[in-house]
């Protein structure tokens, strides 16, 4: 079980990630690629990359046949499948192995077992870990659920047997709403597992979500190393999460880590896994799933241990025996928190465009896993996860205050992230008390918004209102003896109207100047005296006081072009300005109560025809963008004109999709 070259099967940052520790370990790596991401960073950062196909994941990453061809074609004797795509796939798993390639993850019918949520439920139970009381049968009829709910009690969780990052799972909290989620939830978990079986749990109101990292070797030994908690979730998903967890005193870790053991002895559990459970108010913890491969949030664990996860995921599936539990010790406490392309402010919806910035922080105890850089093109087929951010800390509270340094002094421009909105959850007194559940966003920041300080956001226009200046100033043709920017003129002042994303109103700047790059800046009544000592393309260097004032203050402020944006980024954050335009366009014409697609995406399916009536909210068109499936509804009452899409089309964001002749009043 010796092998030598390890391809990645995987793309982003899990991919960068895995190919790190293999070179680390002397190992030789191969990349495997998109047409979409045939630039990428992974595939740069391997010995070797091979092109899987086109850029749609079931023609490259999920083609099973062309990664093992890849692996064929250079020789690669063991796959790492990473997470997502094929990690959970036992076919895969089972034909890596019959390729005489090493799989680095747990056995197949390990996968098989766990993958399918009923039957790693049962097994369960065999053992006596609890579970949440449920109906996990065959007998998948409407009726039968209807009849399970009533026995379990209302609220109830459907979910899909096969399911995973939260898709298929929807609560049901009255018998009448019930026939409708199961058809919806059959059909996402059809297209999105390739198995429509549902299975039915009492849904835990205001849970905390407890994980248990395991680790399982060729030799019977399975260990854990401790657990994490990631309750912060958004649509059943982690966006924030750490180890270890604030609800866990000794007594409950013993617990908990002990019922992860025997879940992985009963599995016979080879490689990485993760043993899920939820947990009540009270510190009642029932089991959930195993995930069998590594995890998002591994990092929070290698942080808090010192251990590399994905060393030992290699060195168990070269037959190499695991430590002894006792060598497993953990230090300090770990925050991560997962950045991604999406907008807090509309319902997560997922974001994509070029990255125009990505400056990571750094320090220490600050560790940054990037599947993007500069220059990336964010696009729809993929999972919106760009990075991760992970700080570490002796205690929670440094941990948690180190990651609102470093979520501030990232700089990732271009698609929407949810960057400053993980700083505020950071900073909100119940995140700082521990007062954590699944429902914790639902509950403190449903109405989140964008807010920029405004003092930081006056600065910041100022700051482009005077490179702008300086710039005009300095490209003007000069006379011989005229110092560039000088100005006849000086006394008649320069305005303009800028909105700033974040603040509440347009910021009105007026600049007169006073001298070599010297201004005097009236921001409504009140006045700065600016300087521009530094300038280049892409920077500044101000300097800003009261007039007549002894103490200037100096910024630094980055400048980036965005079309006729700019981004203003400076040591507190970044804010989108844009110079209003002078002549106010006539408002665009009413939309009608037709449906426009919100982002880009591809149609899944249309459930309308020319000639239907529809009422404000009726569903018209299915769109899929990024693993999340949207229902587009019809903002009012009327008749539909026209269908101007079709089942597969690859739409564009701001394309009319269904036109619909409104009634009159
Ligand atoms: P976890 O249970 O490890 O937290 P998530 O909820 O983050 O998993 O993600 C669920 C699924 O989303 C993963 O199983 C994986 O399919 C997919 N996923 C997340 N991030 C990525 C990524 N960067 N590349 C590919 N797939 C990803
Ligand atoms: P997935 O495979 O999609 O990760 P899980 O079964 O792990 O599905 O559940 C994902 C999340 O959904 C959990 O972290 C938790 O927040 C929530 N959840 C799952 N089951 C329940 C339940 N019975 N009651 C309340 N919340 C639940
Ligand atoms: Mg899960």
């Amino acid at each position: 079980m010796m092998f030598q070259k390890v391809l990645v099967a995987n793309r982003g940052e899990i991919a960068l990630r895995v190919l790190r520790t293999c070179r680390d370990l002397g190992l030789r790596t191969v990349s495997v690629f998109s047409d979409a991401d045939a630039d990428a960073p992974h595939v740069r950062y391997a010995n070797e990359a091979v092109r899987l196909g086109p850029a749609s994941a079931g023609e490259s990453y999920l083609d099973i046949d062309r990664v093992l061809a890849a692996a064929q074609s250079v020789g690669a004797d063991a796959i790492h499948p990473g997470y997502g795509f094929l990690a959970e796939n036992a076919e895969f798993a089972q034909r890596v192995a019959d390729a005489g390639i090493t799989f680095i993850g747990p056995r197949p019918d390990t996968i098989r077992s766990m993958g399918d949520k009923a039957s790693a439920r049962d097994l369960l139970v065999a053992r006596g870990v609890p579970v949440v009381p449920g109906y996990s049968g065959e007998d998948q009829s409407d009726a039968r659920f209807v009849a399970a709910a009533d026995e379990i009690g209302y609220p109830v969780l459907v979910k899909a047997v096969a399911g995973g990052g939260g898709k298929g799972m929807s609560v049901v909290t009255a018998a009448e709403a019930l026939p409708e989620a199961l058809a919806r939830a059959r059909r996402v978990a059809a297209g999105a597992f390739g198995n429509g079986n549902l299975l039915l749990e009492a849904y835990i109101t205001a849970p905390r979500h407890i994980e248990v990292q395991i680790l399982g070797d060729a030799h019977g030994r399975v260990l854990h190393c401790f657990e994490r908690e990631c309750s912060v979730q958004r649509r059943f998903q982690k966006i924030i999460e750490e180890a270890p967890s604030a609800a866990v005193d000794a007594e409950m870790r013993a617990k908990l880590c002990e019922a992860a053991v025997t879940a992985g002895e009963a599995l016979g559990y080879l490689g990485a896994g993760t043993v899920e459970f939820i947990a009540d108010q009270n510190g009642a913890f029932y089991f959930l799933e195993v995930n069998t491969r590594l995890q998002v949030e591994h990092p929070v664990t290698e942080m808090i241990t010192g251990l590399d996860l994905v060393a030992w995921q290699v060195r168990v599936a070269r037959g190499e025996p695991l430590p002894a539990q006792g060598a497993i010790e953990r230090r300090g406490h770990a925050v991560e928190c997962r950045i991604y392309a999406e907008d807090p402010a509309n319902d997560f919806l997922p974001s994509t465009g070029l990255v125009l910035d990505w400056t990571p922080p750094c320090g220490d105890h600050i560790r940054v896993d990037s599947g993007v850089e500069t220059g990336s093109d964010v696009g729809i087929h993929y999972d919106p996860m760009l990075a991760k951010v992970i700080t570490w800390g002796e205690d929670r509270a440094e941990a948690t205050q180190r990651m609102i340094g470093a979520l501030g002094d990232l700089s990732v421009i271009g698609p929407t992230t949810n960057r400053a909105f993980l700083v505020d959850v950071l900073r909100h007194p119940a995140y700082g008390e521990g007062a954590l559940s699944t429902g914790f966003l639902a509950e403190h920041f449903s109405e989140w918004a964008l807010i920029v300080e405004p003092d930081a956001a006056l600065r910041r226009v100022i700051a482009v209102a005077l490179h702008e200046a300086t710039r005009r100033g300095a490209s003007r043709p000069v006379l011989p003896g005229v110092r560039p920017g000088w100005r006849n003129n000086r006394g008649a002042p320069i305005a303009a109207d800028w909105t700033v994303d974040g603040a509440e109103a347009l910021i009105s700047v007026a600049y007169v100047r006073r001298g070599d790059n010297v201004f005097t800046v009236t921001v409504g009544d009140r006045s700065f005296h600016a300087a521009v000592l530094q300038w280049s393309d892409d920077h500044v260097v101000l300097e800003l006081g009261d007039p007549g004032g002894d103490h200037p203050v100096r910024r630094r402020f980055r400048l980036i072009a965005d079309g006729t944006a700019r981004h203003v980024v400076d040591l507190d954050g970044v804010s989108k300005c844009v110079e209003a335009p002078r002549f106010p366009f006539t408002e665009s014409e009413e939309e009608g109560a037709g449906c426009v697609a919100p982002m880009p995406g591809r149609v899944v399916s249309i459930l309308v025809a020319e000639g239907d009536r529809v009422e404000k909210g009726t569903p018209m068109v299915i769109l899929e963008a990024m693993k999340m499936e949207q229902s587009l509804t019809a903002a009012g009452p009327g008749t539909v004109a026209s269908v101007r899409c079709a089942e597969g089309d690859l739409i564009e964001a701001g394309a009319v999709l269904v036109d619909v002749e409104a009634d009159d009043d």
